[in-house]
């Protein structure tokens, strides 16, 4: 079961899980292996803060 990164939320089979992670230098056979080991996750809610959050992301100067 994968838990978000952020909150320590479970995320269940059919909720929605956001990925941070390297694109896998071997085969996609090995992705559920390499996503525990090297993948971080996030669920909506603590993607969206940090999207919001990211300095790559700002539309408007901080004071
Ligand atoms: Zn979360």
């Amino acid at each position: 079961m994968f838990t978000c990164e952020n909150c320590g939320k479970p995320l269940q089979k059919r909720d929605n899980a956001y990925f941070l992670m390297q694109v896998p230098s071997r085969s996609l056979a090995e992705l559920q292996t390499f996503l525990k080991t090297n993948a971080v996750v996030y669920c909506p809610e603590c993607l969206e803060l940090i999207y919001r959050r990211s300095p790559s992301h700002q539309d408007q100067p901080t004071v």
